[in-house]
């Protein structure tokens, strides 16, 4: 309806700004966390503050780099991609941290390719979100489970992890930009997928049992 249509374009405009802005701080970023990285190799006192120092350039790092992703995705840019691919390189590239933290990736594919007209660089910001929240959801470690499920119309991806659940309380805020229940969360990861996934015509779900875990499913349409 037309209130909803208002809606979303105030929110591309603000996404928009907010994706400009942040791209207009990373530079003079990027210099801040060099220059206190070589002061503290210089100066032999004050480390405390130093580390203080880094891991709040750090913070703004992380939450300019996730307005970034918020510019609207032009539709020239919407190129033809097999997502399989994508999710095999985002998986290779969270393969470190998962191993960090004890965590086992697995993913299955119903299909031997699973094409779509993507951005592909957006929809890996995603998976790559959604994955993190996985891991960081099971503090003891555990099993994240990929499951790409390939139908003539559109693509479904599910993302189930065995971690510590969502409230059901809770549930309404996913995606509310600064929602988050993380000492060092951004609250903005979400926010974000929910964008970038609304930008290609789809949908997330959220089903989550609070000590049992959560399943996020991303819905793509193949638009041929
Ligand atoms: P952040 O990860 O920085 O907190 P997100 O937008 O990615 O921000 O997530 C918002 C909140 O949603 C998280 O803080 C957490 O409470 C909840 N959440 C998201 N994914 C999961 C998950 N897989 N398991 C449990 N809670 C989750
Ligand atoms: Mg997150």
């Amino acid at each position: 309806d037309e209130e909803a249509m208002i809606q979303s374009e105030k929110l591309s405009v603000v996404g928009q700004m907010a994706a400009g802005i942040a791209h207009e701080i990373r530079n003079p970023l990027t210099s801040l966390i060099g220059f206190s990285k070589f002061l503290k190799t210089r100066i032999d006192s004050y480390h405390d503050y130093f580390d203080i120092m880094l891991v709040e350039l750090d913070r703004i790092n992380s939450i300019v780099q996730e307005f970034m992703a918020l510019a609207k995705p032009q539709a020239n840019q919407f190129r033809k991609h097999d997502l399989i691919k994508t999710i095999q390189s985002v998986l290779t590239l969270l393969e470190t941290q998962a191993i960090m933290n004890n965590v086992q990736l697995t993913a299955y594919y119903d299909a031997d390719s699973a094409s779509l007209l993507c951005e592909e660089n957006q929809l890996k910001q995603v998976f790559v979100n959604v994955i993190k929240n996985a891991i960081e959801a099971m503090p003891q470690g555990g099993m994240v489970v990929v499951d790409l499920k390939s139908s003539g119309s559109g693509i479904a991806v599910s993302i189930a992890d065995q971690g510590v659940g969502i409230p059901e309380e809770q549930l309404p805020l996913l995606g509310d930009p600064f929602f988050t229940t993380k000492d060092s969360g951004t609250g903005l990861g979400l926010m974000v997928c929910y964008r970038i996934i609304e930008g290609h015509g789809g949908k997330i779900d959220i089903s989550s049992r609070p000590g049992i875990g959560t399943t996020v499913t991303v819905h793509l349409p193949k638009f041929d």
